[in-house]
């Protein structure tokens, strides 16, 4: 397998990896980016992204990714549909290993790997994705024109999913396991005004029943007990997100919840690699703040390589020292 030597490879392309690559191929630094399985990320499973400066009309995930993988190419960042399946950052130049059968060398690397939707881990779930549970209602929204659904959880996403699967279903019934959401108030507001959507609090889903497709969820309240079974055409789950951060075990810091561990400037504990986006971040998960720290990422990535080459100017200098030459 011949080895192809890169200035800086991005591994994912969500909002994050697409402007590291936009700013890498703005530096002339060719940046080779790598999309995972599907371009785009959590974004691109997103109907109206309102809260993104600049689209006053509101724009949707999917376009947003397409503008921003156009302005990155315009520029000069090579995008390849290909996804990681090993990395070696234990040595420098960083190797890179995928499933299309490459292997890369790389100066520096920009993780970008995004997270995945939480399971719920209840029986019956597995077994219906795809014919009744979803974990995404603009993929799925639209075959349950004229049914009921249950959307699980007390956040952003499920209330802002749930308010969009009303345009099919006839009612939205939200099952949150506390009293209180943990939502912005904007949509608290929508959702409490929408005739379609009801509450069911205090409860969790203990079980999704069916045959063929779903019929119907166990439910539990948690406060008293009771248990209960509720009537539903599909499920719609959205209780947070897993960072995608397994082919880093070993390598790269993590926190107990795997999320990569960077300081300010993006840097993880491996100098020369930096990690941007929801793979670093538990808080704030936005495309605004993603964008930002993407940015951020690809100027770091080139002073890196700059000073590992020697033409960094004299007031940027630090030292700069990859773990072992190879
Ligand atoms: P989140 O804010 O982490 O909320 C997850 C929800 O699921 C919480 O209500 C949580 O309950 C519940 N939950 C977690 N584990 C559960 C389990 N095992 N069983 C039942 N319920 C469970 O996740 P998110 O809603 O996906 O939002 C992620 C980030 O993206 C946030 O920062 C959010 O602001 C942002 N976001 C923003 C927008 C927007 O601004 N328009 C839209 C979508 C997402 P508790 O409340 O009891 O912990």
């Amino acid at each position: 397998m011949s080895t192809e030597l890169e200035n800086v490879i991005i591994i994912g392309s969500g909002p994050a990896g697409l402007t590291a690559g936009l700013y890498a191929a703005r530096a002339e630094l060719k940046p080779l980016l790598l999309t995972g399985n599907e371009i785009g990320g959590q974004i691109s499973l997103t109907t109206d992204v309102e809260n993104y400066p600049g689209f006053p009309e509101a724009i949707t995930g999917p376009e947003l990714i397409e503008r921003m993988r156009e302005q990155a190419e315009k520029f000069g960042c090579r995008i390849e549909y290909d996804y990681v399946t090993r990395v070696d950052f234990l040595r420098h130049p960083f190797i890179i290993e995928t499933g299309n059968g490459r292997r890369y060398a790389a100066k520096a690397v920009i993780v970008a790997t995004g997270a995945t939707p939480r399971r719920l881990g209840v029986p019956g779930e597995q077994e219906f994705i795809g014919r009744g549970v979803s974990y995404c209602a603009t993929c799925d929204g639209f075959f349950f024109r004229g049914k009921e659904l249950v959307v699980v959880g007390g956040g952003d996403s499920a209330l802002e999913e749930g308010l969009f699967l009303t345009r099919f279903a006839t009612k939205v019934r939200i099952v949150h396991r506390r009293d209180q959401l943990r939502a912005s108030q904007i949509l608290q507001r929508r959702a409490f005004a929408n005739d379609k959507i009801e509450f069911i609090w205090n409860s969790i889903v203990t079980a999704i029943h069916g045959d063929g497709g779903v019929r119907s969820v166990s439910l539990k309240n948690v406060k008293t007990g009771e248990e209960s079974e509720l009537k539903t055409d599909g499920v719609f789950i959205y209780i947070g997100h897993i960072p995608n951060t397994q082919l880093f075990v070993g390598q790269l810091e993590m926190d107990p919840d795997g999320y990569l561990i960077v300081d300010k400037r993006m840097r993880t504990n491996i100098p020369g690699v930096f990690a941007a986006g929801d793979v670093q971040d538990r808080y704030f998960r936005q495309v605004a703040t993603a964008v930002g720290q993407g940015c951020a990422a690809a100027m770091e990535a080139e002073k890196f390589i700059a000073e590992l080459e020697d033409r960094a100017y004299e007031g940027h200098k630090e030292s700069v020292t990859p773990l072992e030459a190879g």
